[in-house]
């Protein structure tokens, strides 16, 4: 058995190793790896045969260079300190990556969401939001929480609804919190922004042709073979848009196993399989692997894992055959292994940058909040009126006229699902091509991880200047 590096340690590495090719001050340099502070509580909650369990939760607040802090709230069997510390200090990465102006934060529960009631989940949560409340530890300009691995906008709407029972009539308070039912403050194209933001990152990957020549594949996702692990929100997502986009999905993993197929597999027809069946295993016409982290190993080009940390490890990474690696999870692949694979030329697209679509649109939702007024609702009908009467100055020039259909189509005004998209999509393009950038000054010789490192340490560095805290 090989011995894995706990989850902070591995991500300590990989800062360490951007660091020595910078020349920054080594103090400043702890200062932004170090995790500021960690709370661990623990609060009893009564189940519903009336017994009374103790429930284990932390919040951890890596970086305080910018306000509020943010990241999101994971409930899992597994939590620990550690964990929290780890995925806390990539969100401070992620953020200064995609230019979120948040630190980075991170919360966690240590249950099994599925042993629980809705109503139990609903006590929990309510409790954690309240002990976060006691210790100011949750709020607008504070921390500001979102939906991770086991919860979702449910959850988001409990906190936000016990936050506004204490504070009621703090101006903002509903921007306490994002990834919210869009009807309580929440943004359009939040639940699938992480997915979508995966999509994208990959998308621009397979754009660059100097990355698909060394991998060498075609140019463009159309055709890709794809494999996801974990088909939750991050990772059914993904699925979802790149096959929209072309790709093929030719294995799918969940925690009953996995499927296979090379012909393909339909992402919605296996949801509807797994919905009415509760598992993914026996769609027609595929293959059937009962160990699921077997799919780690399927033969293809593009792998996703989104499921959860350390699934690719020294174990198991000589049987890994993709070429292109989307860290669609935090921290899928340990150091062990990532090391291995850039050995052997495979991309690895990292998570400080792949899965930051879910902050940024929630840093969206967070100004929606802020502004209180939907996005696009000031500009729709005069985009609309403009267009018209250029289209109209267009057809009496030229004496033709569009069709109905066609007129419509270009007439049409920016909603607020079409602006977050566009925010998102323009985001992961201009970081990638950043990183992309930074890799390229060092002539190809760091991975895609350590470019991104740079650029996150070089943008904080750049934020603790100008706080005049290091001279
Ligand atoms: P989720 O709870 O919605 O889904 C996770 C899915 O993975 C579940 O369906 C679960 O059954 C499945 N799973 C668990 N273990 C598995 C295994 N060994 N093999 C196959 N499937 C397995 O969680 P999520 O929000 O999609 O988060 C997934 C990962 O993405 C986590 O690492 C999380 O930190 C990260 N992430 C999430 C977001 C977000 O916006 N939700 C943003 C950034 C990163």
């Amino acid at each position: 058995m090989h011995q894995q590096s706990k989850f902070c340690e591995q991500v300590n590495r990989y800062f360490d190793q951007a660091a020595a090719l910078l020349k920054h001050p080594s103090g400043l340099l702890s200062q932004i790896k170090v995790c500021n502070n960690v709370y661990h509580m623990a609060f009893p909650v009564k189940r519903d045969d009336k017994s009374i369990q103790v429930i284990h939760g932390w919040i951890a607040e890596h970086s305080h260079h910018k306000l509020p802090v943010k990241g999101g709230i994971r409930y899992a069997e597994f939590v620990e300190e550690d964990e929290v510390a780890a995925l806390a200090s990539l969100m401070t990465y992620k953020c200064a990556i995609v230019d979120v102006p948040f630190g980075g934060a991170k919360g966690g529960i240590k249950i099994n969401k599925n042993e629980y009631s809705i109503d139990e989940l609903e006590r929990i949560t309510r409790r954690y939001t309240y002990e976060l409340i006691k210790k100011n530890l949750i709020g607008p300009g504070i921390n500001v929480p979102a939906p991770d691995f086991g919860t979702s906008s449910r959850e988001m709407a409990w906190i936000m609804d016990t936050y506004l029972s204490v504070k009621s009539g703090e101006l903002d308070s509903i921007a306490c919190v994002t990834g919210k039912p869009i009807p309580e403050g929440g943004v359009h194209g939040r639940k699938e922004a992480t997915g979508h933001g995966v999509y994208f990152g990959i998308k621009e990957l397979c754009e660059d042709t100097k990355k698909m020549k060394k991998v060498g594949l075609p140019v463009g996702i159309d055709g890709k073979k794809v494999v996801v692990q974990g088909l939750g929100n991050v990772g059914y997502h993904a699925a979802k848009f790149m096959q929209e986009a072309g790709a093929v999905l030719v294995g799918l993993a969940e925690v009953e196993g996995a499927i296979y197929n090379p012909d393909g597999l339909d992402i919605e027809q296996v949801m509807k399989h797994r919905k009415e069946t509760q598992s993914i295993l026996h769609f027609p016409g595929t293959t059937d692997i009962q160990n699921s982290n077997e799919a780690l190993e399927l033969d293809c080009d593009i792998l996703i894992p989104a499921a959860l940390e350390n699934q690719i490890t020294a174990e198991n990474v000589n049987q890994i055959k993709a070429k292109i690696i989307g860290e669609g999870a935090n921290g899928p692949i340990t150091v062990e292994a990532n090391d291995i694979l850039f050995k052997r030329d495979v991309i690895i697209v990292p998570d400080i940058y792949l899965n930051a679509g879910g902050v940024i649109v929630s840093y969206f939702e967070w100004l929606k909040n802020l502004s209180h007024v939907r996005f696009g609702r000031m500009s729709k009908r005069f985009e609309e009126n403009m267009h018209g009467k250029i289209l109209h100055a267009v057809e009496t020039l030229t004496d033709n006229r569009l069709s109905a259909e066609l007129y419509q189509q270009i007439v049409q005004g920016a909603n607020e699902e079409d602006i977050v998209n566009s925010g998102l999509e323009e985001t992961m393009v201009s970081a990638y091509r950043e990183i992309r950038h930074i890799q390229e000054g060092y002539n190809d010789q760091i991975d895609l991880r350590t470019a991104a490192f740079i650029n996150a340490i070089d943008k904080i560095v750049v934020c603790y200047l100008e706080l005049g805290i290091f001279p």
